[in-house]
Formats: structure tokens, C-alpha cells, sequence
């Protein structure tokens, strides 16, 4: 052990690397998970489950638990939890890494795409469609509540906790997702819109690469901005070195 002891803020494939990474290196990291998905995926070393109770209670976790380091890995959409995080470590005067995917606007844009800023804005960006293919997940579901007579097909991990309208087909899973099953599902479903998130990531960007292919149109949510003043890095391996620094 190095003595350096990493609270690492998870729930992204990114933190599971990142975990493993850590423990090789012999650091003392638990990793804290929301508790929001009935079955996560779990990392490597230590892991604790369920909110602190805002800024204040992760103030208050920081100095009981003696956290030399927080890494802020949780999903670019979970801004509740990165203010806090951004909030209580400088409280505390811990050190706060942001790891962040890039988004994939950079490299994978294409003229099909319309990007709005909230679900509600997808929601009209998409009035046209009669069988979109809604990957923005559970927790965004009843925001699409005025398609209800259109054949939305909805991907989640956990059921969603609304009822269904009888036009809509909800299927669970949890990716990763590859190019030709995306392509199967747009065109088994004969989708005329993708609507998504901007995730980022290899896992689930299969959908995008498939939906412009065949000239599906996409709605595309964007990143909520980023928490002013954070450092921030892109990859594991630049997590691990300011880690390390
Ligand atoms: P959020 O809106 O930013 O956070 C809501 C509350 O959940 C926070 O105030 C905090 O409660 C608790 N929380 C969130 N992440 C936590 C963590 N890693 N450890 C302990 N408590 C946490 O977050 P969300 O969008 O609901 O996402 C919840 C979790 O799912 C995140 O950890 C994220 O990495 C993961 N996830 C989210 C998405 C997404 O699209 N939003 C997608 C994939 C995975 P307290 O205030 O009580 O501390």
C-alpha cells in the first residue's frame, strides 16, 4: 500500500479501469456507486453504495475517511454529483480530478445530427418522427410522455418507473453494443430517429455509427457544461498519472 488513500466517484466503465489501475498500484481507492441500478457492474477494491447527502455529507465523508485524492469519474450527465464533489473537495482542500470522456461531437458528427440542450429540447427536435429509438435512459422516459401515440422503442438497463404507454416497446439491457446489432435494431424497428445522449465512449457509440449510415436523422442531447475550476482529463491513464502526481 502507498498510503495515498483515492475516493473514486463511479458508475462509468471508465472508474472500473481506473479502480483496477489504482489497486495495481497498490492504492488504497474505494470507489462509491449511487446505488441507482438494481445490478452494477462492481470495480476492483473497496466499494461503498449510496448518496452522502449532498455537499455536506461529502465534505463530512472526505475528512472521516481521510481521502487524500477524489476522482470525479462519474457520468458526463451526473452534474448534481460533480458540483457536489467540485463543492466539498474544495471545502476540504482536497485534490479533485474530473475524468471525462470526450463527447462525440468531435469526430463522429455528421449533417444528420441535431443537437439540442435537454431531453424537452429532443422532444421537439424529434416532433416528426413516428418510430424513434430513444436511448436517453430511464430516468429521462417520462419526458418523451408526449409521443405516447407514436412507436417509441426505449433502451434502459432498469425498468422504468412510469407507465407505459401501449404503443411503446421498452427493452432492457445494458451494453456494450456493437455496429451490426444497432444496425439490426434500427432497421427491425424501421426507427426515423435515434435520440441520445452525448455519452461518448466506445461502448454504446455503435447506434450513432449505424443510424448515419442509414441516414436515420439524430438528436443528439448535449454535456451539461463543466464544473468551473475542476482539473479535468479525458483519459484513465491521465487520471491515474494526476493520481500518481
Ligand atoms: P446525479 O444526478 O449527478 O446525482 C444525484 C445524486 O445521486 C447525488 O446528489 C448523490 O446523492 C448521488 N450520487 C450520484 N452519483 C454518486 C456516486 N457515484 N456515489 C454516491 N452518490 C452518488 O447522478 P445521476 O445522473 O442520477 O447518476 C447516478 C450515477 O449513475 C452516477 O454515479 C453516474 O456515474 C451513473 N450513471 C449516470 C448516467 C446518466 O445518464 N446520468 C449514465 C450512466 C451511469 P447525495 O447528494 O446524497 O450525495
Amino acid at each position: 500500500m502507498s498510503g495515498l488513500r483515492v475516493l473514486l466517484l463511479g458508475g462509468t466503465a471508465e472508474a472500473r479501469e481506473l479502480a483496477a489501475l489504482l489497486v495495481d498500484q497498490g492504492i488504497d481507492v474505494t470507489t462509491s456507486l449511487a446505488g441507482a441500478v438494481r445490478r452494477p457492474q462492481l470495480p476492483v477494491g473497496a466499494v461503498r453504495v449510496g448518496g452522502f447527502g449532498g455537499t455536506a455529507g461529502l465534505a463530512a465523508h472526505l475528512v472521516d475517511h481521510a481521502v487524500d485524492h477524489v476522482v470525479d469519474a462519474t457520468h458526463p450527465f451526473a452534474d448534481t454529483i460533480s458540483a457536489n464533489a467540485a463543492a466539498a473537495a474544495t471545502e476540504v482542500g482536497v485534490p479533485l480530478t474530473r475524468l471525462e470522456r470526450p463527447g462525440w461531437g468531435t469526430h463522429r458528427a455528421a449533417d444528420t445530427w441535431t443537437w439540442v440542450d435537454d431531453v424537452a429540447g429532443a422532444v421537439r427536435a424529434g416532433a416528426f418522427a413516428r418510430r424513434p429509438f430513444v436511448t436517453t435512459g430511464r430516468q429521462s422516459l417520462a419526458a418523451f410522455l408526449p409521443w405516447a401515440n407514436r412507436a417509441v422503442l426505449a433502451r434502459v438497463v432498469d425498468p422504468p418507473d412510469l407507465v407505459i404507454p401501449d404503443r411503446w416497446v421498452v427493452v432492457r439491457s445494458r451494453g456494450p453494443y456493437d455496429l451490426e446489432s444497432e444496425r439490426r435494431t434500427l432497421r427491425v424497428h424501421s426507427a426515423d430517429l435515434l435520440v441520445t445522449k452525448d455519452s461518448g465512449g466506445t461502448h454504446t457509440v455503435g447506434k450513432l455509427d449505424a443510424a448515419t449510415e442509414l441516414g436515420v436523422p439524430v438528436v443528439v442531447v448535449r454535456r451539461p457544461p463543466p464544473v468551473p475550476g475542476v482539473r479535468a482529463v479525458e483519459t484513465v491513464a491521465e487520471a491515474l498519472a494526476a493520481v500518481l502526481a
